[in-house]
């Protein structure tokens, strides 16, 4: 891995929190007479990129300094950027029953995937939490429901994971981050750039990886697909999305479609620096920040969270964010162009609302052809369809 001439990960190398072979048969092994704690599936995402290094450095959940740290500064302790808690968080009981001790994490089915040893609990202040990791204390924000429906005391350690879950979705995709940089030393790319997605894919997204392509070797297209409350597009069909989009207009060996199995937070700018931190994981050397990323409702500024990147020591961060402007077709222009390069106005430019699209869909009809692509449109009908 050294001399493939990709980023090292963050922190230097990837931290894989996953033993195999006889190690994790032991473990497992142990854990059959280990206090139980059943993650949730925030908690359970969190494990799966501690196992597979996507949360390189970090060795478990967090632990009081480290937690504070990234929480005031967005930094952990040793200085390394890292701007999002990764917690696990349990009641004044069961904190005191695991206080020193070692215990198995198990999946909503009681199967236990791995072994911490709990080193620390704490109590941490929620409010304080929301107001500087998702700007606000109000409730409606998803994230700070979230963070407010944690349990009291939080508590860190190093873990080993022995099992990953059984129920992974898209097992062919999703790829762990030895296996992205893997792939990427195979087809010789160096300069790599993560695309981060959660909506479908149009055009404007097309002509953002593709811009990106034209200064890089390759896109790496990350969606992320955990499955969040307000997704009115299944996972299944923003993928099969971009497997047409792939097929009909990527050159096939300059584009890796893998995804994420990251749980949104919808901290916004905050959000985007820990998607950046993961794909320098995964491999990639740049990352795209488009407006308004990972936000929610009104809670952030439509470039704050290209702003932020502002806030750090570019070497320390490693990964180089490329922003993005609002991106449309221009009939003048006759082209995809951004306010950067086109000067006409908004009758000349193919834009739609969210709303538009939708009322296109239901009706079965094909957005412009200038804003969607055909195969793009038609699964996106038919997934309209099956839903009646
Ligand atoms: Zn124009």
């Amino acid at each position: 891995m050294a001399n493939d001439g990709l980023i090292a990960p963050h922190g230097g190398k990837l931290n894989q929190r996953e033993v195999t072979g006889a190690a994790a048969k032991a473990l497992e092994e142990k854990a059959r007479s280990l206090p139980q704690l059943a993650l949730n599936s925030r908690e359970m995402a969190d494990l799966e990129l501690l196992a597979n290094g996507g949360f390189s450095p970090l060795d478990g959940f967090m632990t009081q300094a480290q937690y504070r740290s990234v929480v005031d500064s967005m930094h952990l302790p040793d200085g390394l950027p890292w701007s999002i808690p990764v917690t696990l968080s349990v009641s004044k009981e069961d904190a005191n029953r695991f206080a020193g001790k070692e215990i198995a994490m198990t999946d909503g089915e009681g199967r236990a995937l791995a072994v911490m040893t709990v080193a620390e609990e704490f109590e941490y202040d929620k409010p304080h939490e929301a107001e500087n990791v998702y700007r606000t204390t109000e409730d409606k924000h998803p994230g700070v429901a979230a963070l407010y429906a944690q349990d009291d005391v939080l508590i860190g350690g190093p873990l080993q994971v022995f099992a990953r879950r059984t129920d992974p979705t898209f097992p062919e995709y999703r790829l762990d981050p030895a296996q992205t940089r893997a792939a990427f030393a195979e087809r010789g790319w160096k300069r790599v750039v993560g695309f981060q997605t959660r909506n479908p894919v149009h055009r404007a997204h097309e002509y953002i990886q593709k811009a990106a392509l034209e200064i890089t070797d390759g896109p790496l297209l990350h969606p992320l697909v955990a499955q969040t409350k307000g997704d009115s597009i299944p996972a299944e069909v923003r993928m099969e999305c971009y497997k047409v989009l792939l097929e009909n207009y990527y050159p096939k060996d300059r584009v890796l479609l893998s995804v994420l199995p990251a749980a949104m937070r919808y901290a916004g700018p905050r959000e985007a620096i820990f998607h950046a931190i993961m794909r320098k994981n995964y491999g990639c050397s740049h990352f795209i920040v488009g407006r308004d990323h990972a936000g929610v409702g009104n809670y952030y500024g439509t470039y704050d969270a290209q702003l932020i990147f502002g806030e750090f020591d570019a070497q320390k961060l490693g990964i180089t964010p490329l922003f993005f402007e609002h991106t449309f077709y221009c009939k003048r222009c006759e082209g995809m162009a951004s306010s950067k390069t086109c000067p006409h106005g908004a009758d000349d430019r193919v834009s739609l609302s969210g709303t538009q699209v939708r009322e296109f869909l239901s009706k079965g009809v094909e957005p412009p052809h200038e804003f969607s692509r055909p195969e793009v449109a038609r699964v996106l009908i038919a997934a309209e369809r099956a839903k009646v």
